[in-house]
């Protein structure tokens, strides 16, 4: 399939690639395109054979729900069979922006994009592209991040075009994204909601709205064997680099030797060795290829740059990576989350 590419200016948006966009999937087609979060690979959430093909496309397990994307709260109703109180005060805040509900599906939703539950996550992005593109096109769009599953989710078009090249029908090019995490999950189906996946929207801001809010106890550790997540994506390996990576965690200093002897005897063994580090430990690791992630106190950033630096330890090939954990509180909750399952859980305490 030969992908089309076509670059948008985000404070000028080109109504022609728009409604060719449109066309595409009104037609069931797949059309990848950049929200706040992360590029979105998209198709009409109602045709069924539509969201076939973004599993298709992406090597995604069937039984992986895809999120659902409106531009307009009136789509909302058509989608669910109630909108819960609680759930509709924090849609009225966060929306248009990084926060996921889910709630119970309507007869129109096809399980083959629900990944054969009976409850849909919906979502209303801000990005000014995605917005025109859901409002044009006219159909919900169904859009789980455009990489091949597994892998660093993508925060700029390029990386879409590294793992989809040739799979799907069109790319719209609107340039990085702004938070680089995805959306914040938070299930809506109980009286006390629940996050299934930290993000952008804490817990804390959601319990301004709302009051008591749970997070999901699986978030920072690995699935038991046997037990059956809330959101299916919980149980897979994901955010991965090729590398293996390892997490080390303690006082920064203890980090910083542990890091540097795991180097010295990799580099002596003939292994090529990635480090994760900060803004203000980058001159701290005299071997291996340092990136900084950005700076310790700055989550935004870190948050921004993460898929990327993972991304760049694929192209420069490193065997293993190394890499400092941050602190777990407000965004460093979401953060901590993606660059545990980046590691399969792997984290030392130094
Ligand atoms: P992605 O769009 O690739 O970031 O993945 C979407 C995430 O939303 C996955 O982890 C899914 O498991 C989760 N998700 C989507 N729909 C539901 C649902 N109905 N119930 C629980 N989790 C969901
Ligand atoms: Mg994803």
């Amino acid at each position: 399939m030969n992908t089309i590419v076509r670059k948008v200016d985000v404070s000028l948006i080109d109504k022609t690639i728009m409604e060719e966009a449109s066309e595409i999937l009104k037609n069931g087609g797949m059309v990848a395109f950049p929200t706040e979060t992360v590029y979105g690979l998209g198709a009409d959430a109602l045709d069924e054979e539509a969201s076939a093909k973004i599993y298709r496309a992406k090597g995604r397990p069937s039984d992986n729900p895809l999120i659902v994307h409106i531009s307009d709260m009136e789509q909302i109703d058509r989608l669910v069979k109630r909108v819960p109180d609680k759930a509709r005060k924090i849609m009225e805040r966060f929306w248009p922006g990084p926060l996921t509900v889910i709630l119970e599906k309507s007869d129109i939703v096809p399980k083959g994009t629900t990944g054969g539950l009976d409850t849909v996550a919906i979502r209303m992005p801000s990005h000014p592209v995605a917005m025109e593109l859901i409002r044009v096109s006219g159909v919900p769009v169904a859009a789980p991040s455009a990489n091949v599953s597994g892998r660093p989710s993508p925060t700029q078009s390029s990386h879409v075009e590294e793992d989809l090249c040739g799979k799907i029908d069109m790319i719209i090019d609107g340039g990085p994204v702004g938070i680089g995490i995805e959306s914040t999950i938070v299930d809506c189906t109980c009286d006390t909601p629940v996050i299934l996946r930290p993000g952008y929207i804490t817990k804390e801001m959601l319990e301004d709205i709302i009051g008591d809010v749970d997070v999901d106890k699986a978030l920072m550790k690995p699935m038991s064997e046997g037990v059956v997540p809330k959101a299916p994506g919980m149980k897979y390996k994901h955010y991965a680099p090729k590398a293996d990576l390892t997490m080390y965690h303690g006082d920064i200093k203890n980090v910083e030797n542990k890091i540097n002897e795991m180097t010295k005897a990799d580099t002596a063994a003939g292994r090529k060795v990635g480090i994760i580090a900060s803004d203000e430990t980058l001159d701290k690791y005299p071997l291996g290829t340092v990136i900084s992630i950005g700076k310790r106190s700055d989550e935004d950033t870190i948050a921004h740059n993460l898929y990327r630096v993972l991304r760049e330890f694929d192209s420069l090939g490193v065997d293993v990576i190394y890499g400092e954990t941050f602190e777990d509180n407000r965004l460093g909750q979401a953060i901590m989350n993606r660059l545990l399952k980046a590691a399969g859980y792997h984290v030392e305490n130094v």
